[in-house]
């Protein structure tokens, strides 16, 4: 799933509740949740590195923006926290691949197991349906 996704959902727990434990692992237990959902994603193997960065510094600065346009400019630290932790998943896995990692080997096999990936309208329509109704959580709640 794009980061711009997990973002948003970390930004929508953190913009429910002010409770640290439902923000820390919510927005962990909604990273994997969204993990399962079938979706579409660049894949690091059939993109040059550059293309493959590019599209990932652009999602995240454009979630980033979003996120800040719907809460009104204003970001708590729970929404830093929660966008922090809801991308932690996928920084994790990015370790363990760039770096080769040993203790992250069990982790990323599991975390890429657990894909659903879709790539029809379909994996492009469960990101953009997951994007507005947890825009939406951070639009109404700010
Ligand atoms: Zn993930």
């Amino acid at each position: 799933m794009v980061s711009s996704v997990h973002l948003m959902s970390g930004a929508a727990i953190a913009s429910s509740t002010d409770n640290w434990l439902i923000i820390v692992f919510g927005s962990l237990i909604l990273h994997f949740v969204l993990d399962i959902v079938p979706h579409w994603n660049p894949d690091p193997k059939k993109w040059p590195v550059w293309k493959y960065a590019a599209s990932a510094v652009v999602d995240v600065a454009l979630a980033v923006l979003i996120i800040l346009w719907l809460a009104g400019w204003k970001i708590s630290w729970q929404m830093v926290v929660a966008m922090l932790v809801s991308e932690l998943p996928d920084i994790l896995a990015l370790i363990g691949y760039v770096f080769k990692v040993k203790v992250l080997e069990s982790y990323n096999k599991w975390h890429a197991n657990i894909q659903v990936h879709s790539f029809n309208f379909f994996g492009f329509a469960s990101q953009v349906v997951a994007l507005i109704i947890m825009g939406y959580i951070v639009y109404v709640n700010n």
